[in-house]
């Protein structure tokens, strides 16, 4: 029995080692990078199609157009309308300005739209990739270039598998020239939102534009052209990070595009007149395939190529109309619904209506509200004077003969409107204290949307000098009494 059992184990043991070295020689052939089957999607027309273009000239226009905006901000101020002004540092926007003290502005929109894209992919799925993202829509963009120089999906693929010839040349050559030209304008336009646009482009043109320029729009044109162009679908699949994450903001009552297999199976081909009895609606023409901007099928289940650009949406449509049968069989749905609706199918009763107020809709409502809001009442509350103070450490204090003691201060006020201010300094918290200025007379005035920077004495008797330091408050105001901005210093004094 003994001997059985040795024999039976040393078996499962060669056993064990073959299928480890099978595995071991699967893995040596299996190559590290899967190889790229390219992808031929195929024109569709309709509803979501219609939607989609309509996206794409609205963001492209915005995109392409916004640094022509001019707005007249008066003499010595950029006329246009959004510029950030690296140089000049800070950002224009039409009547506002802000100064790299105000970054957080920036944050707080980088936090605004983050919020906004949990809440609207928690509502809509993917909404964001299939319809808005730049690499959607440029890819969108580039594709339609193609499609108009070679053809649709069928002839594309019989150009690529036909030998070169002077035909196929011209054509290669002239898609790729207008994919170079698209993305040059689109580098140039990138760059036009950080200078001047209408002189910008002179200068690009005449040869005597910076370098960072050249450089920048060589960049961008580069990586337009290989991300729109060349990598499409698998910027999506590999290279970006949100398709991992985003199903942390799914759950069953999302809508997302799906496609309904209770009603779609048993799939297989049809003919006019023929019976639907106990066949699905499905008639396996694989034109939600052929559309797949992603070359996934829907039918197989979701799946992280996925997009939710809705093209199989349309194309099932046209399917489902020639074929006289219900339009709808790939829809926009919950995953909630598609299951009652299947578990319906056999026992009668239907889907069940979307619930787009849930726990996780309101979390991420509230947290785009609270941004919101921050946002706002930072931005009401932000003034057009800033104040810093910077107390002199070396030395802490000067005594001056009668024995008064005095602090030095470089104060700097920022004025950011156009026109020059005059302020006036004051200082709370040392009752005693008199101010002594070095080229003001109590009177400060700052240019237009510059900082002018003074030294400041401020002297105590020495009866009324604090031990130690003691808090106080410098501000500056206007002409009309009114404080504009304040700043907490301190004021040192001997220690006694
Ligand atoms: S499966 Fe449909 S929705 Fe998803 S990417 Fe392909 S065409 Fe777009
Ligand atoms: S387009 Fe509709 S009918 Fe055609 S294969 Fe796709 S799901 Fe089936």
């Amino acid at each position: 029995m003994d001997a059985q059992l040795e024999t039976r184990d040393k078996a499962t043991d060669r056993h064990d080692e073959d299928d480890a070295v099978s595995l071991k020689a699967q893995k040596a052939a299996l190559p590290l990078y899967a190889t790229r089957i390219k992808v031929y999607p195929r024109a569709v027309t309709g509803r979501w199609r219609t939607i989609k273009w309509t996206v794409l000239v609205l963001l492209l226009g915005l995109y392409y157009a916004v640094p022509w905006l001019r707005w007249d901000r008066g003499p010595g101020a950029p006329s246009q309308a959004i510029l950030i002004d690296l140089d000049g540092r800070r950002g224009w926007f039409f009547d506002v300005v802000l100064w790299p003290q105000e970054v957080y502005f920036v944050t707080g929109a980088l936090i605004l739209a983050a919020f906004g894209l949990f809440f609207a992919t928690s509502l809509f799925g993917r909404v964001w990739c299939g319809f808005t993202c730049p690499q959607t829509v440029w890819t969108d963009l580039f594709m339609l270039v193609e499609r108009l120089i070679e053809g649709d999906r069928n002839e594309r693929m019989r150009l690529d598998r036909a030998p070169m010839s002077p035909s196929k040349a011209v054509a290669k050559g002239l898609k790729h020239a207008s994919w170079l030209v698209i993305a040059a304008v689109t580098g140039g336009a990138w760059v036009f939102y950080f200078v001047d646009a209408p002189s910008a482009l002179v200068r690009i043109f005449n040869g005597t534009a910076s370098y960072e320029i050249y450089f920048c729009i060589g960049l961008l044109t580069a990586t337009t052209y290989t991300l729109a162009g060349w990598a499409r679908e698998q910027v999506c699949t590999y290279m970006c990070p949100w398709p991992r994450f985003q199903s942390a903001m799914l759950d069953e009552q999302s809508l997302i595009v799906t496609y309904q297999k209770w009603r779609g199976e048993p799939r297989g081909k049809h003919k006019a007149g023929q019976s639907w009895e106990g066949r699905g609606d499905c008639v396996d023409c694989n034109l939600c395939v052929a559309v797949c901007p992603t070359g996934i099928d829907i039918r197989d289940g979701q799946q992280i190529e996925c997009i939710g650009c809705s093209l199989c949406v349309d194309a099932c449509n046209q399917t489902m109309s020639k074929v006289g049968r219900p339009a709808g069989l790939i829809r926009w749905d919950t995953l909630a619904s598609q299951q009652a609706k299947e578990a319906g199918h056999n026992s009668g009763t239907t889907g069940m209506p979307w619930r787009p107020i849930r726990p996780r809709t309101l979390l991420y409502a509230l947290l785009l509200a609270v941004a919101a809001i921050a946002m706002l009442v930072a931005f009401v509350l932000r003034t057009d004077t800033d104040l810093t103070v910077q107390r002199d450490r070396s030395p802490n204090y000067v005594r001056l003969s009668n024995g008064d003691i005095r602090n030095a201060y470089t104060v700097k006020i920022l004025n950011k409107q156009q026109s020059a201010q005059q302020f006036e300094l004051a200082l709370d918290g040392l009752p005693a204290a008199r101010l002594g200025f070095v080229g003001a007379d109590g009177g400060f005035t700052v240019h237009p949307d510059t900082v002018g920077t003074f030294r400041v004495f401020v002297t105590v008797p020495a009866d009324a000098a604090p031990s130690g330091s003691k808090p106080v408050q410098f501000s500056v105001r206007d002409g009309r009494g009114r404080v504009r901005a304040s700043h907490e210093a301190v004021f040192v004094g001997p220690n006694r």
